[in-house]
């Protein structure tokens, strides 16, 4: 049965880059029926916090991307990793290097004048221990083939050939004891029995480096996939610049997890010239062979577009939820309140077909639902103060009293009345209209006048209307 994984070190937030491979390998994992692992790197203690652990699980799950069994934490299983590593020395396979600081860096400096890379030169590889300093601790290290070559066959790179005579002799356990990054992947993937390793393919030297350490324990490699990097739209790597925020960002910017995975699967793999796709559709598609090689470029614009019609696609009282939940973050600060009361809940949710045909992500439909929960008298923006000149607001008091007499007040009633008026007065209903939208909403735009006017009701329609004239 498929196994894959998802194994990001919590150094940091889990940025677009690992929610794209948790993506992938969670796709394979459904899509073969198979399971997807995850395994938290937090073997380097110095950098992994509890901060970053808790923004991976928290961004996995809002993303819809669930794992499972239990998680599995690299640093609990360091005396099974040490365990692996004396076995490699009793079979002669690994040995304690007791090489000083001082000769490493020596080393690194020959290599620097060289413009090669640091190579470890293999002096305790065949020397008696019994030479050995007194009180050094030494690292152990794998006996790695001197000659020929190490392939990996990878999904999406192809073939890759390493000359063994470029790779060294890696470090399995430090001195502390602690074992090395190589060591505990390979021990941890043959433990959880992973099948298939979906990873960046900044790891692929590292590829090279753990089938040796395979080879070496007689275990059989998993099958490899090294998908390309994500570059921002200038082809440049991905900075923060280009939209290499935390999957949390991105909530609260306003995206919606199934627009975003949505977008995130179209980076690097492709399916014909297809761009949406259900969870369904994605999961009956996906396959490592169309994932290309080159880096695939973030384009915030074309995640806008999907949001935009995600949100569109979405059923109004899941958007009125969904504004629900941001609203405590971001309600206040622009005037709103930070909790619904009910009635005003009614009110949006019968809005919500026109707002959402507007907005590309949830703040922006937030925004436009401005004139439906702000209060009196209506705070302006810029451009609908300036629509409202002496002459607009003239033509306003006109079109008041029209409405006042107004026996039934719904979309058709109140554009019969506008309309009428405008014709009496020789004036396109654009001149009526705009006017009217600034003093009803606070903006230039909004959704259907009509609509917004069926939505406020006849008093607030009235009051502020006459807030405008005083
Ligand atoms: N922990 C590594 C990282 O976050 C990934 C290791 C792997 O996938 O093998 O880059």
């Amino acid at each position: 049965a498929v196994v894959t994984r998802f194994a990001p070190s919590p150094t940091g937030y889990l940025h677009i880059g690992g929610a794209r491979t948790a993506l992938f390998n969670w796709l394979y994992a459904r899509r073969f029926g198979g399971r997807m692992l995850l395994r938290i790197e937090d073997t380097d203690r110095e950098r992994s916090t509890q901060g970053a652990i808790d923004a991976i699980l928290d961004g996995l799950s809002w993303l819809g991307l669930d794992w499972d069994g239990e998680v599995v934490y690299q640093f609990a299983r360091a005396e099974r990793h040490r365990e692996v590593a004396e076995s490699l020395l009793a079979s002669d396979d690994a040995y304690r290097c007791y090489a000083s600081p001082e000769e490493l860096a020596a080393m690194r400096e020959s290599a620097r004048a060289e413009g090669r890379p640091m190579r470890y030169d293999g002096r305790w590889r065949d020397r008696d221990p019994s030479e050995a300093p007194a009180g050094v601790k030494p690292v152990i290290r794998l006996r790695a083939p001197s000659d020929g070559e190490t392939i990996v066959e990878d999904g999406v790179q192809g073939r890759v050939t390493w000359q063994n005579r470029d790779l060294d002799d890696l470090v399995l356990l430090r001195s502390d004891g602690n074992p090395t990054y190589m060591l505990a992947v390979v021990v941890d993937d043959h433990d959880m029995g992973v099948t298939q390793v979906i990873r960046g393919d900044d790891h692929l030297t590292n590829a090279a480096r753990q089938a040796q350490i395979y080879g070496a324990l007689g275990w059989a490699v998993p099958a490899m996939a090294h998908i390309p990097l994500i570059h921002g739209a200038d082809g440049a790597k991905l900075s923060k610049r280009h939209g290499a925020l935390g999957v949390d960002a991105y909530r609260d910017l306003g995206y919606l997890p199934a627009a975003l995975r949505n977008y995130l699967v179209r980076l690097g793999w492709s399916h014909g010239d297809q761009e949406v796709f259900s969870t369904e559709e994605m999961i009956a598609a996906f396959d490592l062979r169309a994932i290309g090689r080159s880096p695939a470029r973030f384009d915030f614009a074309k995640l806008e577009n999907l949001n935009g019609l995600y949100i569109r696609g979405s059923a109004d009282a899941a958007l009125v939820d969904a504004i629900e939940a941001i609203l405590p973050a971001l309600g206040p600060a622009r005037g709103l309140p930070a909790t619904l009361p009910p009635e005003l809940r009614a009110k949006l949710t019968e809005a919500m077909p026109g707002l959402k045909e507007r907005a590309k992500t949830l703040v922006e439909l937030l925004d436009s639902a401005y004139y439906l929960t702000a209060a009196r008298p209506l705070a302006l923006d810029d451009k609908a103060a300036g629509l409202l000149s002496p002459e607009a607001r003239e033509r306003l008091a006109g079109v008041l009293l029209a409405l006042e007499s107004l026996p039934d007040w719904d979309a058709t009633a109140t554009e019969g009345a506008v309309r009428q008026f405008a014709e009496a007065a020789g004036l396109k209903l654009g001149q009526i209209a705009q006017p009217l939208r600034a003093a009803l909403t606070g903006r230039a735009t909004s959704p259907p006048l009509f609509d917004v006017m069926a939505v406020l009701g006849r008093d607030e329609c009235l009051g502020r209307l006459r807030d405008q004239l005083v």
